[in-house]
Formats: C-alpha cells, sequence, structure tokens
C-alpha cells in the first residue's frame, strides 16, 4: 500500500472520479450542452461559451517551468487557498482526525480544518525565539489522528521564515503550496499550485472541480508568465524589500512603537503602545492595516503590508 493510500480518507481512495467532457480541442463540441456562440463583449481568445480545460496542459506546463518540478507533480488550484481545502478535505475524515498547526499562523489551515469537521491541534510557534517553529512539540503532537502538519514559511503575520528542513527533508508525504496571489501580482486571478508526489495529485483531482481554473485566468497567465514579467517580478520585490526597510526604520523610531519585528516577507509586525490608536489614525487616513491583535501571543500588534512610497509615506504621517 503506498503512504497516500493508507493515509488518506478510504472513501476519497476509493471514489470513481466525476468523468467531465472529453477534452478534444480538434472535434466539434455537440458533448458539453454549451452555446455553440460567443457572447457579444467576450474578448477571450477561446470563448467563454465553453468550459475551459481541466487542468490545463500549457498552464501546467508553465508552472512546471516556474516552479522547476515535473508536470506530475503539480496541480493547479484557484488560488492556495483551495489547496488548504482539498489537502484537509482528502485526508482528514470528519469527527475522527486532526491537523496541527502552529499560531500564530495564517487562517485558513484551522478554518479548512472546521469546516471539513478536523481537531485542530496548535502547537505555538516560539515568540521568544523568533517565532521559531517548535519542531519536537509538533512530532511529539502528531498522534495517530493527525493527518496533516501545515507549516507557513515566511510565516504569516510574523514574517518570518521557518527551519523547516530540520523537519521535513523532500518526502513522499510533503506537498508545497506556491501561488501567484502575492510576489507576482496576480491575487485577482486566483490561481495556486500545489507540488507533492504524482499520488498526491491524481489524490487531489478526484476531489477538485473539473473547471476549477477560469480561461480567463488560464489565457492571462499564460500571456504574461514568460521572462519579462519574471524580470519585473524580481524588479519589484527588490523595491519592496527596500520599502519593507525604509518603514520598519521609520516606524520603529516612534515614541509610539514598542518593537517591530523583522520580516522576510511583503509585510511585518508592529508592537505598539497603543494600536487601536494606530489603527483608528491609518483609517483616518485612508489605509487598513491588518488588527492580528486576537492570535496568541500578538495582543499589542498590527500587521503593515508594504505598500508603495506614497502609501507607505501616508502612513508614517497618520502614525506620527
Ligand atoms: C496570502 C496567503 C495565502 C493565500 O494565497 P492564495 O493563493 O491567494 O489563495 C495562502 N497562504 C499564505 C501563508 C498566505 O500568506
Amino acid at each position: 500500500m503506498s503512504w497516500v493510500t493508507s493515509r488518506a480518507r478510504p472513501d476519497i481512495v476509493a471514489l470513481e472520479p466525476y468523468r467531465h467532457a472529453a477534452w478534444e480541442p480538434g472535434l466539434a463540441r455537440l458533448h458539453a450542452n454549451e452555446l455553440p456562440w460567443r457572447t457579444p463583449g467576450d474578448d477571450s481568445q477561446d470563448g467563454l461559451n465553453r468550459y475551459p480545460e481541466p487542468q490545463p496542459r500549457a498552464l501546467i506546463e508553465r508552472l512546471a517551468a516556474l516552479y522547476r518540478s515535473p508536470t506530475e507533480t503539480l496541480l493547479a488550484t484557484r488560488g492556495s487557498d483551495e489547496a488548504i481545502d482539498l489537502l484537509t478535505r482528502a485526508f482528514c475524515r470528519a469527527g475522527e482526525d486532526a491537523v496541527v498547526v502552529c499560531p500564530p499562523t495564517f487562517g485558513m489551515y484551522a478554518a479548512a480544518a472546521r469546516i471539513q469537521g478536523a481537531r485542530v491541534v496548535g502547537v505555538p510557534l516560539l515568540s521568544e525565539r523568533g517565532f521559531a517553529l517548535d519542531a519536537h512539540a509538533v512530532l511529539r503532537a502528531c498522534g495517530s489522528d493527525v493527518k496533516l502538519v501545515f507549516l507557513c514559511s515566511p510565516n504569516n503575520p510574523t514574517g518570518n521564515l521557518l527551519a523547516a528542513e530540520a523537519l521535513i527533508p523532500r518526502a513522499p508525504n510533503l506537498a508545497i503550496l506556491r501561488t501567484l496571489s502575492k510576489a507576482h501580482g496576480l491575487a485577482g486571478a486566483r490561481l495556486g499550485t500545489l507540488i507533492a508526489e504524482p499520488d498526491i495529485i491524481a489524490l487531489l483531482r478526484k476531489v477538485i472541480a473539473p473547471y476549477a481554473i477560469t480561461q480567463q485566468t488560464v489565457e492571462l497567465v499564460l500571456r504574461v508568465l514568460g521572462s519579462p514579467h519574471l524580470a519585473q517580478v524580481r524588479r519589484r520585490v527588490g523595491e519592496i524589500l527596500a520599502e519593507r526597510e525604509r518603514l520598519r526604520g521609520a516606524i520603529a523610531r516612534s515614541p509610539q512603537t514598542i518593537r517591530v519585528l523583522p520580516s522576510e516577507a511583503n509585510f511585518f509586525l508592529v508592537r505598539l503602545r497603543d494600536p487601536a490608536l494606530a489603527l483608528g489614525r491609518a483609517r483616518e487616513a485612508g489605509l487598513l492595516v491588518r488588527d492580528v491583535r486576537g492570535l496568541p501571543g500578538l495582543a499589542d500588534a498590527l500587521r503593515v503590508t508594504v505598500g508603495t512610497p506614497e502609501q507607505n509615506e501616508r502612513l508614517l504621517e497618520a502614525w506620527e
């Protein structure tokens, strides 16, 4: 028995997947109950009157090149949020299984588990050690009912990298989630990629909606995701990092600030004497920052995403 068939939900392993209409672009489609004409205003290349190709070949090849991983190890998802949900649904039996999360961390892991009826086991990051992963405690928490361990790096909202390689070398039970939403600037297109061994991909393909990725997203990503785009991503990441350090430095000098945390991401945490006041001041200046005070160990913290230089300047003025 493979690792996947021994750990995934037995009913999903046994599931006969839904058979979508065959994808044969050379033939006229009288098999999918689509309208044969385009709708006026539809300026897509292939026509939105047609269902898109499930797990589009050309898109998967482009993502395989981007992430330097073979096509059979990739699943394209509606953002990595959907990948979190698919993993949880495919591996956790409601009322029986559990997931491990390391708070304070990205909220969707616990949300997906609760929706699926899986128990959430929290193994806190070590706040006194810069929110480092407590790898031994994670391993101790992995009882036989634990099917997934979610590790987030750089961790959201704390911004630090996890030294996760201590815990998980490349392994048959590892799934990596990537997204075009952040550095690639395509959050609205909703495209994530799950990278894992082919038997995990095959399992998740039984669960994912057949037409998860819209034709508009497929066409946009194929048009955009080339070498000029990648050069621009590198430039913009550089700009964001420079702005992040400028903003962190300026906020650190304010008497209102207790501490600005280091960050490896396009956001950072700031601990403030009066976070409620700072939230209000930001809003009055037309700016939203994230209230993370409800998360463990962050009762005095706000999360700031690095904006344009002009927006960052406005935040500094609002917090002066
Ligand atoms: C932003 C973010 C996501 C969501 O990504 P999408 O691909 O837009 O769904 C997932 N995980 C983490 C850690 C994030 O910061």
